[in-house]
């Protein structure tokens, strides 16, 4: 399952907000195949549709996607040169697949600012500071044997070059994921595994009474997030505590009391998806529904493969119904005398909501 990691200077919310998801966490807990961790939340990704197609196909099982949440602790200003627990939490920032940084936007004299003041701008770039620092250290003892096996191997200069520029723009200050630009340059860079090329997602966390249009802070923040092509997403982790407790068919009442359409958690979830470029197909039947999450724009058989690597291995086909024809004509049958069962090949790019049969040699 995908990774987000939790980032932020101390006393920004962080473990207010870890807290909150992992009480969401006890709900997912009935899956099997959700790993239970201190450090790690696994979080069900909402999709309500999901609930449409099981009565269709009148199954009582629902397998919703999933999204790891990992709480790394521990930045601080000089993480890179192993200040705080430096290494060990840059080393955990590697594994993640998108890193939501919890930038502090709420005013309160009894809970202590490391840098003394509240100043999103400053928290943004120390952290974003750290990641390029250990990027530029790991990058430079790279640096050595690259350009040594690139004078036997020519077909490695353009890893050389590209290396050269990504130091160059390090040191100037400029995130990896702003130096990457082509799709062969992300392709051959993906191997430097740098953290300043990961995608951020900034979650603004303010106190509830600034739910949910922000303030002054938050208004700097989304500057710097659409500067950097970022998002971000306004939050107050004390406020997702609170409705972590709510029993769950009292939290849609109080989510509109504060004028949300939904919790801060789904929202991070669901930025989180399109932040990474993924989106969901379903394969639905008696036995269960169940969600699949791939890449935008992922052919069919790749498409399989998020359910087993052979099925990509021997695809033949893709049986595909649109999800608004599952609704709108009522069953799969039905769906399919009208004419809105497809049968689609190898160069198939699944799209959205697609509900799907997958047909292979084994
Ligand atoms: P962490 O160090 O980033 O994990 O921060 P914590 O989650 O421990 O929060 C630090 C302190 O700030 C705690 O006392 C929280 O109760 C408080 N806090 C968190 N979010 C808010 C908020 O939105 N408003 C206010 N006033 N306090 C908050």
């Amino acid at each position: 399952s995908l990774r987000c990691g939790i980032v932020g200077l101390p006393n920004v919310g962080k473990s207010t907000l870890f807290n909150a998801i992992t009480a969401k966490q006890a709900e997912a807990a009935n899956y099997p195949f959700c790993t239970i961790e201190p450090n790690i939340g696994t979080v069900l990704v909402p999709d309500e549709r999901m609930q449409e197609l099981a009565s269709i196909v009148k199954t009582p099982t629902i397998i919703p996607a999933t999204l790891e949440i990992v709480d790394i602790a521990g930045l601080v200003r000089g993480a890179s040169k192993g200040e705080g627990l430096g290494n060990q939490f840059l080393s955990h920032i590697r594994e993640v697949d998108a890193i939501v940084h919890v930038v502090r936007c709420f005013d309160d004299g009894d809970v202590i600012h490391v840098h003394g003041k509240v100043d999103p701008a400053d928290d943004i770039s120390t952290i974003e500071t750290e990641l390029m620092l250990a990027d530029l250290e790991s990058m430079e003892k790279r640096m050595d044997k690259l350009r040594k096996n690139a004078r036997k191997e020519k077909e490695l200069l353009p890893l050389v070059e590209l290396a050269e520029k990504v130091i160059k723009g390090l040191s100037d200050g400029i995130p990896a994921r702003a130096l990457m630009e082509t799709d062969e340059e992300k392709a051959l860079g993906s191997q430097f595994f740098l953290l300043s090329a990961k995608p951020i997602l900034y979650a603004a966390n303010v106190s509830e009474n600034d739910l949910p249009d922000g303030n002054a802070y938050t208004a700097e923040v989304q500057r710097i997030a659409e500067e950097a092509g970022s998002k971000m997403l306004i939050i107050s982790a004390q406020t997702e505590a609170e409705i972590a407790e709510l029993p769950e068919e009292e939290r849609p009442e109080f989510l509109e009391s504060l004028g949300l359409p939904m919790s801060g958690l789904d929202r991070i979830i669901q930025s989180a998806y399109d932040l990474l470029g993924l989106h969901t197909y379903f394969t639905a039947g008696v036995k269960e529904v169940r969600a699949w999450t791939i890449r935008k724009g992922a052919a069919a058989p790749e498409a399989a493969a998020a359910i087993h690597t052979d099925f990509e291995k021997g695809f033949i086909r893709a049986e595909v119904i649109a999800y608004n024809d599952m609704i709108t004509y009522g069953s799969e049958q039905k769906a399919k005398e009208a004419g809105k069962m497809r049968s689609e090949g190898k160069e198939y790019i699944v799209k959205d909501g697609d509900v799907i049969v997958f047909r292979f040699n084994v």
